[in-house]
């Protein structure tokens, strides 16, 4: 489903990336953890199109993500993407936030976005809160509403950018329980987080990043059991 082959990329003369791949599956949940500053979300903004690389191809259900002829906007609407921070518009109330990318990037009608983003509010717990705007919402909240949003695309995929950390830690949960119940189902993942009891619950496998480079890709039980690299212990030894 996301095919990441040697990528290259650099901000001037730094080099952010170097050689990276990864294979994602469908139904794979890859969770991405490593130090601040080694490219993990420099990475995920790439798989999205959000950030250009210089060499290598990432090829996303067979559409190749830095082809000139490729439809950002479109192939974007089909990779759902969670932030750290919360994007939702402020401005608009959580109904018009779960259906204005539906009407306006996938031409459906407004009742059929409505019924749309609304089951998957439902799903996410928050259907009582659909008249709101986000400043209502707790930040765990919002992030849930996040993720509805981005479900209500009809993803083949979903990326997280490390979308607990900016949370109060009660608020942590309600977000992995949505996350843990969307990989049971099979959705497609690619996570950037450091919530280790997560990767062990559902992670098929865990990627470890350093300076830019893809240090370890290994099955979870492997990688919590016995990291191969030093650098990927002493993480583990950090966090754990
Ligand atoms: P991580 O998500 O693993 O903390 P990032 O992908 O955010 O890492 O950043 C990787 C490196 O690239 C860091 O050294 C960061 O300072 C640098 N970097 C990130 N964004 C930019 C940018 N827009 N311009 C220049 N350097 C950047
Ligand atoms: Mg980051």
């Amino acid at each position: 489903m996301i095919e990441i082959n040697n990528v290259n990329k650099w901000y001037g003369d730094f080099q952010v990336l170097s050689e990276c791949s990864i294979s994602i599956a469908k139904g794979d949940v890859v969770v991405v953890c490593g130090p601040s500053g080694s490219g993990k979300s420099t990475l995920i903004k790439c798989v999205n199109g959000l950030e250009p690389f210089q060499q290598g191809e990432i090829v996303i259900d067979g559409t190749s993500v830095g082809d000139p002829k490729t439809n950002l906007p479109k192939l974007r609407s089909r990779v759902g993407m969670v932030f750290q921070h919360f994007e939702l518009f402020p401005h608009l109330s959580i109904t018009d936030n779960l259906t204005v990318a539906q009407i306006k990037v996938l031409g459906r009608s407004k009742q059929e976005a409505v019924k749309k983003g609304l089951a998957y509010l439902d799903r996410v717990g928050l259907s009582a809160h659909a008249h709101k705007y986000p400043a209502e919402l707790s930040g765990g909240q919002q992030q849930r509403v996040a993720i509805a949003r981005a479900l209500s695309m009809d993803p083949v995929a979903m990326l997280f950018d490390e979308p607990t950390s900016a949370l109060d830690p009660e608020m942590i949960q309600e977000v992995l329980d949505v996350m843990v119940g969307l990989a049971k189902e099979g959705m497609t993942m690619m996570v950037v987080t450091h919530e280790m009891g997560f990767a062990r619950q559902v992670a098929n496998r865990v990627v470890f990043m350093d300076e830019g480079r893809i240090v370890e890709d290994c099955a979870t039980e492997a990688f919590f059991g016995s990291p191969r690299s030093e650098r990927a212990q002493q993480f583990l030894s950090k966090i754990l």
